[in-house]
């Protein structure tokens, strides 16, 4: 069976390393390009955009896939639209395979907002210390709140023109410990914690901390649902790709 694996994201990589183990399932992982050095995967990958909803519908057809998962980031939104439509196009079924959004608990001080300019506005005027956890390409958004000093935590590498004016850059990548977390946020003297609704293990430590600091958090939520069911478990998602397997 071809199966064709929207990656960019720890579910992918799960995903791909447990398909590399099951011949019967011809695999290709497909990567946008925006990490410097992604790890290698263990399957056919190829990296670069389509072309829109139409170019995958047309590579779909081309390469005789029959099945798709995509396991993208949940605020990558416009390549699950294109999914959507392009599986529609080619008649290819379709699943998201995506961690479940973080749900806040008894003690959480969380400020919901849409985008990242609500999480700029929620800041508001008076400085701040603000732990930024938002990926570099969010960062652009908080240059119009100078006023604030940030401490920015990004994966990769960010240039100094990209960062606003009062800022300390850590580089790290989860998992990240409670009691680091901790120490960190108390360091710096954090007082609000910006980050989008990811989801995930790896960095929800950053939550319990600001929990147990009594920080605000402004939690940005995820843009809208793509219409295509989701799994959040990769048993699930081995069981739908074998259900599409045995189909005629
Ligand atoms: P996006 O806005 O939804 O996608 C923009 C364009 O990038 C798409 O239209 C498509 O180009 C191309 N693209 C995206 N994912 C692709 C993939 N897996 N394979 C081939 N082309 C892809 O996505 P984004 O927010 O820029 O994210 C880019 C990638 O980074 C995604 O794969 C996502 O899983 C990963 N990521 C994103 C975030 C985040 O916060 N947004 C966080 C962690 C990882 P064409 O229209 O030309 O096909």
């Amino acid at each position: 069976m071809r199966l064709l694996i929207l990656g960019g994201t720890s579910e992918a990589s799960l995903l791909a390393a447990a398909l590399a183990q099951m011949p019967q399932i011809d695999a290709t992982l497909s990567l946008a390009g925006r990490t410097q050095a992604p790890a290698r995967a263990p399957l056919p990958s190829r990296t670069g955009g389509f072309g829109g909803a139409a170019g995958l519908a047309a590579y779909l057809r081309g390469q005789r896939f029959e099945a798709v998962v995509d396991a993208t980031h949940p605020f990558a939104a416009q390549i699950s639209l294109n999914a959507v439509a392009a599986c529609a196009e080619a008649g290819v079924p379709l699943v998201q395979f995506s961690r479940p959004a973080w749900v806040a608990q008894a003690g959480d001080n969380w400020v919901h907002v849409a985008d990242l300019a609500g999480a700029v506005a929620a800041l508001g005027v008076a400085p701040r210390r603000v732990f930024l956890t938002v990926g570099r390409l969010g960062l652009p958004a908080f240059a119009v709140a100078p006023q604030h000093y940030y401490l920015v935590r990004s994966i990769d590498p960010i240039e100094l023109a990209q960062l606003p004016p009062q800022h300390r850059l850590l580089r790290a990548r989860g998992p990240f410990a409670l009691a680091d977390e901790i120490a960190l946020m108390q360091q710096e003297r954090i007082d609000c914690l910006v980050t989008k609704n990811s989801g995930g293990t790896a960095t929800q430590e950053k939550l319990a901390a600001a929990r147990a600091l009594g920080l605000v958090v402004v939690m940005v939520e995820r843009p809208a649902s793509s219409g295509a069911a989701c799994l959040n478990a990769l048993a699930d998602v081995l069981d739908w790709i074998a259900h599409h397997r045995a189909a005629p």
